[in-house]
């Protein structure tokens, strides 16, 4: 667990599990994603360990809010196991919330066969409502390709993005090919993101990166070109 910039806190997410962010500003405290939550037992990190320091962040951070860019496992499992014995407000998007109120299992979990208990959701945001974190706004952006649901969050002022499973760095981007997965949708996200003057990407696997030279990173732009001659065909 490190703090990568001013404010934010990078938890790196082992093997399949996603990273988990935490945003602190002026008392106010935001987690975004969980990871797995010890859900998998197959071979990546030692998932029981993982959810302790989870556990253990949020109660040392008095976190109170956990923001889920989408209802997958690997993003939402760390809540689904930690739910019922913190009190913690769970924040998604409207399309995503309705997958996790119901535990749909084949939409969370879709590798493995195992039950999904349901997820209480506090809030429910749409485009362009605003998350205020201290000095960080964040506001929604719905990013669909990955899942139909998928959020981003981009704080204009400290060009701040967290991506979710929607763009990864390195001219990389999600898969499309899990239940409500769009390559159409997923490439006009990428149009959209690419268009941002990103100094920070928080994303939901690899390293975050940040730029040195204070020009905005070019690897959004590479990434949708990518997108576009992988997954079209037009
Ligand atoms: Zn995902």
């Amino acid at each position: 667990m490190r703090e990568i910039a001013q404010g934010i806190t990078w938890m790196l997410g082992q093997g399949l599990d996603c990273n988990v962010f935490i945003i602190e500003s002026e008392g106010e405290s935001l987690m975004i994603d969980s990871g797995l939550g010890g859900r998998m037992n197959f071979g990546f990190g030692d998932q029981k360990r993982s959810i302790k320091i989870l556990e253990e962040a949020i109660i040392h951070r008095k976190i109170t809010q956990v923001l889920l860019t989408h209802g997958h496992i690997d993003h939402v499992g760390g809540i689904m196991a930690l739910q019922s014995k913190l009190e913690l407000d769970v924040i998604t998007s409207e399309i995503e919330a309705q997958h996790l109120k119901s535990g749909d299992s084949s939409y969370i979990e879709p590798f493995m066969a195992s039950t999904c208990s349901p997820i209480e959701i506090s809030q429910e945001v749409f485009e362009g409502d605003v998350i205020h974190i201290g000095n960080f706004s964040f506001e929604v952006l719905h990013t669909p390709g990955h899942t139909h649901g998928s959020i981003s969050l981009w704080d204009k002022k400290n060009r701040t993005l967290v991506s979710g499973d929607t763009v990864f760095p390195q001219g990389s981007f999600g898969r499309t090919d899990l239940r409500t997965g769009n390559s159409k949708d997923l490439v006009e996200s990428l149009r959209r993101l690419s268009e941002l003057e990103i100094q920070v990407l928080l994303p939901g696997h690899m390293s975050p990166v940040i730029s040195t030279s204070g020009s905005p990173l070019g690897s959004v732009k590479q990434s949708f070109q990518n997108a576009r001659m992988m997954l079209t065909h037009f």
